[in-house]
């Protein structure tokens, strides 16, 4: 009798202890509260939410379905910011009509460039296209080259691996696991890559695209740009401008009009009818279009939209 209520006891202190240990365990758990990250654009929400598993908690400033020069400024945007361990962009000015504004007016020391909490991706970045002389008085909208460089996919692992460096810094008891998160997506970008070049591998396809969005994925893929609907970077065309454009694609054999899923189809509608060549809608951005659910889907739909021709 007695031998066995203090088996008893020992029972209870073993589930006492357990229970101590549960607790402590799940107030450690609860102590590291999610990073906060806000990305520019939702290319780099998804690349953060990836390597950051249930650790990060993700907000993006544009949504992917307008235009990424004209993202407009919500002003609930600031308490997100101000709360912030993270901001990502892509830089080389891409942001510029929204974001200096919003971190400005946030006034989070944490975020400020050159601190850890401030990840530009543009500044490893060779631009294509950097203007000699620059003057935002002329409407263009690339004042450092172009910064549509999230749609080659070398460029998006190179992206994924610097974030998981920066969220190793910001966390390093789980670095190990941003790493593994990273290379994870790397090679699932890496596979997809192989299909993507297959696809577009041998057809020779000459576009028109509204926007100078397509320099680096043309420069990837070996698909060949024509000419832009706007005459210059974030300027609408006027007649001479059109004009030029159809004598340049009946000359040049151009069949294909690729239109960003945000832009308005009067023109591109006006030069298929003009010249024969197939318009096709595609998203730019994960988000554009309900296809584009990540970066992944998102380039598929991309890739599907080019290899139309
Ligand atoms: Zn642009």
């Amino acid at each position: 009798m007695n031998s066995h209520s203090s088996g008893g006891h020992r029972l209870l202190l073993k589930t006492g202890i357990t229970a101590l240990f549960l607790f402590l365990f799940q107030v450690g758990f609860a102590s590291a509260a999610p990073l906060k990250i806000v990305t520019s654009v939702p290319d780099l929400a998804d690349f953060a939410r990836r390597v950051g598993g249930n650790s990060v908690e993700v907000l993006s400033l544009a949504s992917g379905k307008e235009n990424p020069h004209a993202v407009p400024l919500r002003p609930s945007y600031i308490a997100k910011i101000r709360s912030a361990d993270l901001f990502i962009q892509m830089g080389l000015d891409m942001e510029h009509a929204y974001a200096p504004a919003l971190l400005a007016e946030a006034r989070n020391l944490r975020l400020q460039p050159g601190k850890e909490g401030f990840l530009d991706l543009g500044e490893d970045v060779q631009a294509i296209g950097v203007p000699v002389v620059f003057d935002r008085a002329d409407g263009d909208v690339h004042s450092k080259g172009n910064p549509h460089y999230n749609l080659d996919p070398v460029q998006a692992q190179r992206m994924v691996r610097a974030i998981g460096v920066r969220l190793a810094a910001l966390r390093p008891a789980e670095a190990v696991q941003f790493r593994a998160n990273a290379d994870l997506y790397v090679k699932e970008i890496e596979e997809r890559l192989g299909s993507w070049k297959a696809r577009l591998s041998g057809k020779s396809v000459r576009f028109i695209s509204y926007h100078p969005d397509f320099a680096y994925f043309a420069q990837r893929f070996g698909v060949r740009q024509e000419g832009t609907i706007e005459p210059k970077p974030g300027i609408e065309p006027g007649p001479a401008h059109i004009e030029a454009l159809v004598r340049n694609m009946q000359s040049r054999k151009v069949g294909l009009i690729v239109k960003e899923s945000f832009y308005s189809d009067r023109v591109p509608l006006e030069l298929a009818r003009r010249t024969g060549a197939v318009v096709v809608s595609v998203p730019i951005f994960v988000g554009a279009t309900p296809e584009a659910r990540d970066y992944l889907s998102m380039m598929d739909a991309l890739v599907s939209g080019f290899a139309t021709q």
